[in-house]
């Protein structure tokens, strides 16, 4: 199964990975980050990320890494 990382340093909370990801993995946060946006978050408390990597490649700023678990 898939998993990503998100770098909170290069995410400019454009959320468009939050519409991309077909599972509706990746969420909107309730945390702020140094430019004070709604940082994102990958949530998936059921393991049903599918590695699919479209968040990564969808991403502008580069921002999210795919890894495998
Ligand atoms: S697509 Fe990239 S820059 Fe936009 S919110 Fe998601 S991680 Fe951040
Ligand atoms: S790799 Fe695919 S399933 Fe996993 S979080 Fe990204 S878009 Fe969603």
């Amino acid at each position: 199964m898939g998993k990503i990382v998100i770098d909170q340093n290069r995410c400019k909370s454009c959320y468009i990975c939050t519409t991309t990801c077909p599972k509706g993995l990746i969420k909107k946060s309730d945390k702020t980050n140094r430019l004070g946006d709604y940082m994102v978050e990958f949530v998936d408390e059921k393991n049903e990320c599918i590695g699919c990597a479209m968040c990564a490649k969808r991403c502008p700023d580069m921002a999210i890494t795919e890894v495998w678990r």
